[in-house]
């Protein structure tokens, strides 16, 4: 799938759209979502041009990745979430629900989240 420069993070980090900004750098942004599934989540974005994570974990490079992820774990923590524990959800494509074609972390805390998926959602 190529890369749509129009999708609403291409947006956000361009700063065609506003966004509640948590931590910035020059290679990544993490916002609050827009449509907050817990008391909290945060996103967090590569600021390169990446789909999903299947592209990003293919493309972005072991430095690349490896830095990524140091920053979604050094936000949880400022987020005040190491203790009570949080969640991270990365959707890539039609099944998972994405719908937003630019990689995406969400980081979710501040309650029980309770079991992996809503419902019933696994068929067995
Ligand atoms: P996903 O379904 O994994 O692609 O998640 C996309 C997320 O982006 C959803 O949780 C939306 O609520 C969120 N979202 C969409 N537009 C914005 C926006 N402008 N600012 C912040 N979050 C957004």
């Amino acid at each position: 799938m190529a890369y749509d420069t129009d999708n609403i993070f291409a947006k956000v980090i361009r700063g065609e759209i506003p966004n509640n900004t948590v931590y910035e750098d020059e290679f990544i942004l993490a916002f609050h979502d827009i449509a907050p599934a817990a008391p909290v989540h945060v996103l967090v974005i590569p600021k390169g041009a990446y789909v999903s994570f299947d592209d990003f974990a293919h493309n972005a490079g072991s430095k690349g990745i490896g830095y990524f992820f140091t920053m979604v774990r050094h936000i949880a923590h400022e987020l005040g979430l190491e203790e009570s524990g949080y969640r991270l959800i990365t959707n890539h494509g039609e099944n998972a629900s994405q719908s937003v074609p630019h990689f995406h972390v969400h980081i979710l805390g501040g309650t029980p989240l309770g079991g992996l998926l809503p419902g019933d959602v696994l068929t067995r």
